[in-house]
């Protein structure tokens, strides 16, 4: 079964098949955590199912637990790196050529 990541409004072509080191987290089950999925995500007329998966390089390192070999969401964790973002929402802001630095790492 291939998974695609849901971020299609950050032109996101992840997929299971051809990516194997990145991981598919489905949406959460909370209303209110799912509406800032939703905010962040910035996809029109968009409703999450549960078949519905973001993948892992639209959250921190730090939001993503390995365990048991699975890797999972911490609780509250928000998907927040986008390319409408340039991939960096970090305070304080980083200047110009840092925040290029920093979008081309995580690419
Ligand atoms: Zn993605």
């Amino acid at each position: 079964h291939v998974q695609l990541c849901s971020a299609v409004g950050a032109r996101c072509t992840c997929s299971s098949r051809y990516n194997s080191c990145i991981s598919f987290h489905c949406f959460p089950a909370d209303n209110a955590a799912r509406q800032q999925w939703l905010a962040k995500i910035q996809r029109d007329n968009f409703t999450p199912n549960r078949d519905t998966r973001v993948c892992s390089r639209h959250f921190l390192p730090g939001d993503i637990v390995l365990t048991l070999g699975k890797r999972l969401l911490k609780r509250g964790a928000v998907p927040v790196l986008f390319e409408w973002n340039n991939y960096s929402s970090h305070e304080p802001r980083p200047s110009f050529h840092e925040h290029t630095a920093s979008a081309l790492r995580l690419l």
